[in-house]
């Protein structure tokens, strides 16, 4: 170290005792939340600062705490409400409209280290490291005053799993039913579905096939009371309809898109790539009120009950948010496929299966950080 920078901790150490340690804390947890990025906006950097700092604020250790906690607290709060989840991601775009001067005095607050000083880490091990912390937390932890749930809620969505949608549709739009069960032979993509979903429950699928020749239906639920999903909405439908294409290559299939927001509003046949153009070309959503899923399953119900589905396979809900869900478990597969870009949790029932995916998944190459 040079004899500057030894100044500059020893008369930080005089200043506050403990901000040489909350400074190194500051640079380990930009590391285990994954802040490795050196080139970052400056909104974003001080997103990642403010995260950083209201994880260290909650914690309020005895060698780790600092002056200023209140005001700190008070505008990670309300700057996080705002956000809507306390990512980096969420915040610097909140941060990216708050005035120069709220900027610079959040800086003065926030800022502890420099970021465009960030080496090359190795995420993956960093990445491993925040696991074990994150189980460790959630598993072992005492807190009934709650000063980890912060940091837990912070891991969660730097640990959050992602899903390959596309397998995801493969695997649902390929499911037979099952002749012969073996309990040797089941399908991995199932089965790590399983236990990354549920934790301790692997799911078996196995691969027995039967009924061949059917034209098989499949159903994609719409969920239209959110305004913002026409792009990743036509970008799904596309991508189900190309899986489609590719696994019943003898057109033996065909695809219900039912929009639905707390009523049926439409339901449209895709059969071919021209029904398809046709639906999606000048794509408006239909609806726009509360969300229930209740009446796409009786609207397939009674379907079914008259006929107008012979060999119904499974049904997919896209959905981008809450909705009030049937009580019995329907007669076909169901999946839930929510779009959240807002980290949330989203439980369904026992019978469905649940995927959660980013626009960013649907539509890549939007930048990071706004
Ligand atoms: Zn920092």
């Amino acid at each position: 170290m040079k004899a500057s920078g030894c100044w500059l901790v020893i008369s930080s150490f005089r200043a506050d005792s403990n901000s040489v340690t909350r400074d190194l804390a500051h640079c380990v947890l930009h590391r285990v939340l994954g802040h490795d990025n050196a080139g970052n906006a400056p909104w974003a950097d001080l997103a990642e600062d403010m995260v950083v700092e209201y994880v260290l604020d909650c914690l309020d250790t005895p060698h780790t705490s600092v002056s200023g906690r209140e005001d700190r607290m008070f505008v990670c709060g309300r700057q996080f409400s705002r956000a809507g989840a306390p990512s980096p991601d969420l915040l610097a775009q909140v941060v990216r409209e708050t005035s120069p001067w709220q900027l610079e005095s959040h800086a003065r607050m926030f800022v502890r280290d420099d970021h465009s000083a960030r080496a090359g880490a190795d995420d993956a091990a960093w990445r491993e490291l925040s696991q074990q912390v994150m189980a460790e937390v959630e598993g072992f932890v005492r807190d009934e005053e709650g000063r980890t749930s912060a940091l837990l809620s912070i891991l969660r969505i730097r640990n959050r799993r992602r899903y390959d949608y596309r397998a995801f549709l493969r695997k649902f739009m390929t499911r037979r039913t099952v002749v012969r069960e073996s309990p040797t032979d089941f399908d991995p993509i199932y089965y790590t579905y399983g236990l990354s979903v549920y934790g301790n429950l692997p799911l078996i699928d196995s691969l027995e096939q039967s009924e061949s020749g059917r034209v098989e239906e499949f159903v994609i639920a719409i969920d239209t009371s959110g305004s913002t999903m026409g792009g990743p909405v036509v970008r799904f439908l596309e991508e189900a309809f190309e899986v489609l294409r590719q696994t019943h290559a003898d057109g033996g299939a065909n695809l219900h898109v039912i929009q639905c927001d707390d009523m049926v509003r439409s339901d449209d046949v895709v059969t071919c790539e021209g029904d398809l153009r046709r639906l999606v070309g000048g794509f408006e959503l239909r609806g726009g009120g509360g969300t229930d899923f209740r009446p796409v399953f009786d609207y397939v119900d009674r379907l079914v009950d008259e006929g107008g589905f012979r060999n119904l396979r499974g049904l997919m809900y896209f959905t981008d948010g809450f909705g009030t869900y049937p009580t019995r478990r329907p007669r076909y597969e169901t999946a839930f496929v929510f779009c959240d870009d807002m980290y949330r949790e989203h439980d369904v029932p026992p019978w469905a299966m649940r995927i959660v995916v980013r626009t960013e998944d649907l539509m890549p190459g939007r930048p990071r950080y706004g």
